[in-house]
């Protein structure tokens, strides 16, 4: 199956884009066809330098790169494939030539109202509480009035002629069967006066030369459906199949708006997302795999992913879940992926974190609690820097450890540990020392292990305190207990 992605350069890629993206590029996949990317710049006015490039960035930085079409090639910007070019604004005579032919054929007339008149049908129509559509003005003048205002090069569009009488029928593949009355559609314009196609020309052109099988798109394209199925019509082309996807929401369930977060791949790239969460994250919107699976790798997606099981209704934006997603592709990564990811970031505030032997280890007691590559600094620090503790955050109402309590405790802890020999000086020797605590003071196990995590760390949550102490080593426990005591 050849399947598109044929995105407007008029900003930076939007979520939804990416998922319509997923979607099409995962039935290209899972038939081993092809997945194109197009850029669709026939809006000259609403096109945003740089936005083709953040698009096609976007698309390789989340794993779904074209195969043919518009693509990075060595980190520029190139086109691939044999039914190129893939920019719109390179095929206009394409698109002219194919409105002549829409003209000839009876199926598209010139029309030469002005802006003026058009406003002034558009408010009488209001004023009737008429859905507004073009009356047909220029469909009925004289072939000769025709001939001498284009003789006169008076300025004009090119608009299909929808018939009022047909029943258009068409079946999508998300939404079933489908039934358009052609009297509500409009006679869409084409061919703008300065001879660039509309998208409504421009895109069914491509699809067809572009050999397309299937169409998928947002649903905000549904109700222009009928004038496209029309112009394969009127073209002599078989349609592709067409699936149109759901919407995206806010949780409030109004339409994804930049007000309520951020809508750019970009912005979820930056934050630190890993391209694995956010294709999970995005598949699953709109997408029901009909088990309990909710970790999906891309090769997984690729087997496991049917139009069948995407819903009509439009899916919730639920960055809970995002977040959640993310935590479990840290966890998915090998010690040594983490390791590698997190190095260069811990080395810019503790330099000695480059060479140390250890590092992979330290890493992998963060992996289970970390969400983002960004946090690991900060949830290292301790084991390059004393931490700063404080009385409050040594004492726990939770692990009833009062402040009174406070010098016992750490005396004990002090002394104890201190007797371990160093060649027990592991989770287990600690362990056992701490066990053996806890019959002697006659203390919790939580009383003894808060204030000993507390004082290593200087976090209110880090990992587990034997970890952490094994990993320190003897002498930087006894070194911070001691500090956490002269503080009381
Ligand atoms: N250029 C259109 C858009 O960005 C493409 C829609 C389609 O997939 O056909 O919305």
């Amino acid at each position: 199956m050849r399947t598109r992605f044929p995105p407007s350069p008029t900003g930076l890629l939007h979520v939804g884009g990416l998922r319509t993206a997923l979607y099409s590029y995962l039935l290209a996949k899972q038939t081993k066809g092809s997945f194109l990317l197009r850029i669709e710049d026939t809006d000259r006015a609403r096109e945003v330098p740089g936005a083709a490039e953040n698009i096609v960035e976007s698309l390789q930085w989340a794993g779904i790169p074209p195969d043919e079409g518009v693509m990075l090639q060595d980190g520029v910007i190139a086109e691939s494939g044999s039914h190129g070019p893939y920019k719109q604004s390179e095929r206009l005579e394409l698109y002219q030539a194919y409105a002549k032919q829409l003209m000839d054929a009876g199926h598209a007339y010139p029309c030469f109202c002005t802006t003026e008149r058009l406003e002034e049908m558009r408010k009488n129509q209001e004023a009737l509480h008429r859905a507004p559509m073009y009356d047909r003005h220029c469909l009925h003048l004289s072939p000769q009035e025709v001939q001498t205002k284009l003789d006169a090069g008076e300025p004009h569009v090119v608009r299909m002629k929808v018939p009022h009488d047909r029943l258009i029928e068409c079946t999508d593949d998300i939404r079933g069967p489908l039934k358009f009355q052609s009297a509500t559609v409009d006679d869409q314009v084409l061919l703008k006066s300065d001879g660039w196609p509309t998208y409504h020309l421009a895109h069914v052109v491509d699809d067809h030369l572009m050999q397309i099988d299937l169409v998928l798109r947002g649903e905000e394209w549904l109700s222009s459906l009928p004038k496209h199925l029309l112009l394969f019509e009127y073209l002599n082309w078989p349609a592709p199949r067409y699936a149109h996807v759901p919407l995206l929401l806010n949780a409030d369930k109004t339409k994804l708006s930049k007000r309520q977060g951020s809508v750019a791949v970009q912005e979820y790239m930056e934050k630190g997302y890993l391209p694995e969460a956010m294709l999970n994250f995005l598949a699953l919107l709109g997408w029901n795999p009909g088990t309990t699976q909710e970790l999906f790798s891309l090769q997984e997606l690729i087997e496991q992913f049917s139009l069948e099981r995407v819903q009509k209704a439009g899916a919730i934006f639920d960055l809970t879940k995002l977040d959640w997603l993310q935590g479990q592709w840290m966890r998915k990564l090998t010690a040594d992926e983490f390791a590698a990811r997190i190095r260069p970031l811990v080395a810019e505030h503790f330099p000695e974190a480059a060479a140390d032997k250890e590092f992979t280890k330290k890493a992998a007691l963060i992996q289970q609690r970390i969400t983002f590559f960004k946090e690991a600094p900060d949830m290292m620090g301790y084991f390059y820097r004393d931490p700063t503790v404080s009385v409050k955050l040594l004492a726990s109402a939770k692990q009833k450890v009062t402040k009174e309590q406070l010098p016992m405790i750490l005396e004990t802890l002090i002394r104890s540990l201190d007797a371990i020999p160093e060649k027990s000086w592991n989770e287990e020797g600690i362990k056992e020392s701490v066990q053996a605590m806890m019959g002697e003071a006659n203390l919790k196990l939580g009383q003894l292990l808060w204030p000993l995590r507390a004082a290593l760390t200087g976090r209110e949550y880090s990992p587990g305190a034997f970890e952490v102490a094994a990993m320190l080593g003897k002498e930087a426990v006894l070194k911070r207990l001691k500090g956490a005591k002269n503080i009381l």
